[in-house]
């Protein structure tokens, strides 16, 4: 089969031929309908070497992954061949507290990383083997070629906007700084599931921002001074209850410190490797931080029903596997309007 690989850090990935894997027993082999292409992979092509326990070269790339079940493994029960279904993206032990609740991407015992992030391979590819049947969501009536970014894109921003929510009452702020693909999906969950907050999209480009607007941002703003002088009016002042920032550069974070409120909340999200100073008054008095890591499985069932319900809808760009590193050059060069979805069987 064919498989989309990073052969050698900071080297242009390869298409290959490589064998069908064969699944063990608890394992599955998932025909490959939709591979999306995240802005994480450009970050994991730029790595100078290893990226985490376990990363070994070649491996195929793509984490965000959906399709059809073609061989479940031995002793593998609810899962049929031709199945829609997408696939949790971080692989725990399935053991630890944390796996048992769910949270496999904060598994105590392994990396959290799964398919296509250095250790396993991942969806650019014909085939992909998934390691257990739990990992897999039925997709139901969605199609996996444009369910696939569900799987990252949203899981990780329904995660980052749920943690949240307790700070977003009726007349809140909710600022969304980066409105490509995670960004257009935060924007459009927030909407559905915190109605009655103001969400302010910032991006660098009009076009990103024109498409945030479509995704229900209430107000769009380039990236800068200007937007941080426009969130204080909206906010009286105050700032904003949460600031979810998807680049995660140094302008980006210190804007967030800037924009957020006091008993406020900054997500850092995007993988930018930017950092700001902590003092006494800056981020503002109890104003905290984090920095979560993709979701949980149940919360990629909330976010596959937000999907059947028509609540959320990623804006993809399609591309056959031949190009997928055209797809990935027109990421870089911020040319991708929504996501890029890689179909080996379109
Ligand atoms: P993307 O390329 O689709 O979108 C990035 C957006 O940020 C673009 O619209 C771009 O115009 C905008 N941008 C760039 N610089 C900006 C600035 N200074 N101010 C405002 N906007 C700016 O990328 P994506 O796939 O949505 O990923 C976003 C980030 O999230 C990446 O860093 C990625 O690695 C990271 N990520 C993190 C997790 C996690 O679990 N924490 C999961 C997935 C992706
Ligand atoms: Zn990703
Ligand atoms: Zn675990």
């Amino acid at each position: 089969m064919r498989a989309f690989q990073l052969v050698k850090w900071q080297q242009p990935p390869e298409l290959r031929e490589v064998p069908v894997p064969e699944p063990g027993p608890g394992q599955v082999l998932v025909k490959v309908g939709g591979a999306g292409a995240c802005h994480s992979d450009l970050h994991i092509m730029q790595a100078p070497a290893a990226l985490g326990e376990g990363t070994r070269l070649p491996f195929t790339l793509g984490h965000e992954n959906a399709g059809w079940v073609d061989t479940p493994g031995p002793g593998v029960t609810g899962f049929a061949s031709g199945d829609p279904v997408i696939v949790y993206g971080p692989w725990g032990c399935g053991l630890c507290a944390n796996c048992r609740k769910g949270r496999e991407n904060y598994c105590q015992h392994t990396s959290g990383q799964g398919g296509g992030l250095g250790s396993h391979d991942g969806g650019m590819a014909d085939y992909l083997l998934v390691p257990a049947s739990r990992f897999l969501i039925p997709l139901g009536t969605l199609d996996p070629r444009e369910a696939a970014p569900l799987t990252d894109a949203a899981l990780t921003s329904y995660h980052a906007v749920k943690r949240s929510l307790h700070l977003l009452g009726a007349g809140s702020t909710a600022v969304v700084i980066g409105t490509g693909g995670l960004g257009q999906m935060a924007i459009q969950i927030l909407r559905a599931i915190s109605t009655a907050t103001t969400i302010v999209a910032v991006d660098t480009t009009a076009a990103k921002l024109e498409i945030a607007t479509h995704m229900g941002a209430d107000e769009t703003l380039l990236s800068g001074d200007q937007a941080v002088t426009r969130i204080k009016d909206i906010t009286r002042g105050q700032g904003a209850e949460l600031v979810l920032d998807m680049v995660g550069v140094e302008p980006t974070l210190r804007m967030a410190a800037r924009v957020a409120r006091v008993l406020g909340h900054i997500t850092l999200v995007g993988l930018g490797g930017g950092a700001v100073p902590v003092n006494f008054s800056s981020p503002p008095h109890e104003c905290s931080v984090a920095a979560p890591y993709w979701g949980y499985i149940p919360e990629l069932m909330e976010v596959i029903v937000l999907a059947q319900q028509q609540k959320i809808k990623v804006l993809i760009e399609h591309f056959p596997l031949e190009q997928a590193a055209e797809a990935y050059r027109l990421l870089h060069d911020g040319k991708i309007q929504g996501r890029a979805v890689i179909t080996p069987h379109a």
